[in-house]
């Protein structure tokens, strides 16, 4: 982080707390304003080891998922069902604070982290699952190879030619490592290999980076849940919907919808009930999905864009707030009350009355 990026985070942490102190989030977080608001929160991973140090925005550690469900406690937010809290919104009848919990992609650590935690709480909660991985029951391959790179970034030089790296890879750069998953990824996809082909990839590298793989496989660590956890976990009321089968979205119409109907097809085989709820995979979206979405019945999307939904909110290109691990909880009650979203909104709209 740069020092102004670090000026502008102090100064933010100040303000808020001064709001906070001159009741501006009672203010807001009970007005109109915000009865009028859905506020979705967007989570990845919750730690099962280290993961939160290793991409602190993707990942963050159990402890901050139980602060976080403690504020939302304390402050009487109504978390509600992904499908019911759109209905409410675009129906105008919202309680007060309204929030809903997502969860993106499936990892295991849902099931052996957040799960309990949720349930403990008694929110509910919607994930967005995506399916291949889920069905394969190894690590996702580049994510693995990523974190295997970084546990080895005290390690020196590598020396991955014989898996298409030309160069020897300083570890401890993390622009190089990242620049070598990368191929790695392109290697294998340029072989067509399988998932169980990567696989061995994997346990190569893991061999070449001295790694024991076999304890990584064994916790779980990026993995996602199989159909059992996720047949046990519907029963136990969570809500799965659509992430593509591949974590992808293809530019052809015909292999787009492809993705969805796979991704439905395996969630279907391990939870029951309706699935019109989708994800956009890594926040990427174009203005024809739109279309291809509607036409496979799909009536709400979420992407990564930041902020909260409204009624005049397209139901397809719905904003959400991704809490990371840089977030404090200051921040973190700051979005959820709608002081911050009501801060920017004010920005906007003076921006916008700017004549042209
Ligand atoms: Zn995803």
């Amino acid at each position: 982080m740069g020092t102004s990026d670090r000026m502008r985070r102090s100064v933010r942490r100040a303000a808020l707390t001064v709001l906070k102190t001159a009741g501006a989030f009672h203010l807001v977080q009970g007005s109109d304003w915000r009865r009028q608001r859905l506020s979705i929160l967007c989570y990845h991973g919750i730690s099962l080891d280290d993961e939160h140090e290793w991409r602190p925005y993707l990942f963050i550690c159990p402890q901050q998922l139980e602060r976080r469900l403690e504020i939302l406690g304390r402050g009487n937010y109504a978390v509600l069902p992904l499908g019911e809290g759109l209905q409410r919104l675009y129906r105008n009848d919202l309680p007060e604070r309204s929030v809903v919990l997502t969860f993106d992609d499936g990892t295991y650590d849902f099931y052996s982290q957040a799960y309990p935690r949720l349930k403990q709480s008694g929110f509910p909660v919607t994930v967005y699952l995506t399916t291949y991985y889920s069905q394969l029951e190894l690590p996702v391959f580049s994510l693995i190879c990523s974190y295997m790179m970084w546990k080895a970034r005290g390690h020196g030089k590598a020396d991955l030619k014989e898996l298409g790296v030309a160069q020897a890879v300083a570890l401890d750069s993390a622009e190089a490592r990242q620049r070598t998953v990368d191929q790695l990824v392109a290697w294998a996809d340029g072989q067509d290999m399988s998932g169980v082909q990567k696989n061995d990839i994997a346990v190569r590298l893991a061999q070449l980076l001295n790694i024991d793989y076999r304890e990584l496989v064994a916790k779980r660590i990026l993995q996602l849940m199989n159909r059992r956890e996720v047949q046990q976990l519907a029963n136990g009321g969570v809500d799965f919907q659509l992430h593509t089968h591949r974590h992808r979205m293809p530019l052809n119409e015909e292999m787009f919808r492809k993705e969805i109907g796979e991704n439905r097809e395996r969630i279907s085989q391990a939870a029951a009930g309706a699935r019109s709820h989708f994800c956009y995979p890594s926040g990427a979206y174009r203005p024809e999905f739109l279309k291809w979405l509607a036409a496979e019945g799909i009536v709400s999307a979420t992407t990564c864009d930041t902020g909260i939904a409204t009624r005049q909110t397209n139901p397809l290109l719905l904003p959400r707030l991704v809490d990371t691990s840089g977030r404090s909880d200051l921040e973190f009650e700051s979005w959820v009350n709608g002081i911050a979203h009501f801060l920017s909104s004010r920005k906007r709209a003076r921006l916008a009355y700017v004549p042209d």
